[in-house]
């Protein structure tokens, strides 16, 4: 089995301009891509990450200016983490609160130095402090030197009644193995880098979670091909009855959709094309970009959507 991981993460977000300055200034991600829900074309679609966009290191928005906040529950994700070099987590916790952003106390989480933190809508984040983390490749371009800057993805935290059939999902079909466990939280890892980690906090009947701005909408796992997607499709279907949506082209990546027993939506996401297949690398997130079908109405969704600062 190849190594497997994590592909993106959707959340709902506040007003674009707030999101954006968030992301790129404090965080210092790359703006990878600037788009519109190809389903709401009222609404952006932002892709931040790493400064090729790879499969692993992309987190996503819609942002809706005046959503209500979501509400924190079962059958979401409750925690997006993200790499950062071991040594760089003292440098962060200086960042945020120079920022104006409160952090936790740092805590090790399964042997790694983690800082939590909210964004301005109160997505749930944490920075992982890994050992590699300084070998991989980095963004500069957004105010946080190359040396600190942030190394993709590190993985999702999931919280749910209970794990069991979450985690037969993730060993059976997408190859994770599991890698530890404390307290309540189990930890599956793909393997890959970055993206590789789950993480189930099963913690029995509770509130339902209920989406808005701050809420996670959906993660992705990273195919190679259709083939391996269609591969893993027919698996959902035939070995845990689930119901798997035909493909759809996200311009990007082609991906389906299931929810599945724990009540988190999941995708899965080709690597190809990627995000260079509409625009320069070197220009990736300038322009606003549309998919063919969407390009007529270009005049129409640039006067609809606010303006970016
Ligand atoms: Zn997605």
């Amino acid at each position: 089995m190849s190594e497997t991981g994590l592909h993106h993460v959707t959340a709902f977000s506040g007003p674009a301009g707030r999101n954006l300055d968030f992301y790129t200034r404090v965080l210092g991600l790359r703006l990878v891509k600037k788009t519109v829900n190809f389903d709401d074309p009222g609404t952006y679609h932002l892709y931040y990450g790493d400064a090729a966009g790879r499969p692993g290191s992309i987190l996503t928005f819609f942002p809706i200016a005046h959503a209500g906040p979501g509400r924190a529950g079962i059958g979401e994700t409750q925690e997006t983490a993200l790499r950062v070099p071991r040594a760089s987590i003292g440098w962060w916790a200086h960042r945020l609160v120079e920022s104006g952003v409160r952090h936790e106390a740092p805590v090790h989480v399964f042997g790694e130095p983690t800082l939590r933190f909210r964004d301005p809508d109160g997505t749930m984040l944490a920075l992982v402090g890994v050992a590699e983390g300084g070998a991989a490749p980095a963004w500069a371009g957004g105010g946080v030197p190359a040396g600190h800057a942030i190394r993709g993805l590190h993985g999702v935290t999931l919280l749910l009644a209970e794990g069991e059939a979450t985690a037969a999902i993730l060993t059976g079909v997408f190859g994770f193995r599991e890698d530890g466990r404390e307290g309540t939280a189990t930890r599956y890892s793909g393997g890959a880098t970055p993206g590789g980690h789950v993480t189930l906090r099963a913690v029995g009947p509770f509130l339902p979670g209920r989406q808005g701005a701050g809420s996670v909408h959906h993660i992705a796992f990273r195919a190679a091909d259709d083939a391996a997607q269609a591969a893993m499709a027919e698996a959902l279907r035939d070995r845990h009855g689930l119901a798997v949506t035909e493909q759809r082209d996200r311009q990007y990546f082609r991906s389906v959709y299931f929810r599945e027993s724990g009540g988190v939506l999941f995708e899965i996401a080709t690597d190809a094309p990627g995000f260079a297949v509409d625009e320069p690398e070197a220009a990736l997130g300038e322009a606003l970009m549309l998919p063919p079908g969407l390009e007529r109405h270009r005049a129409e969704i640039e006067a609809a959507l606010p303006a970016l600062a």
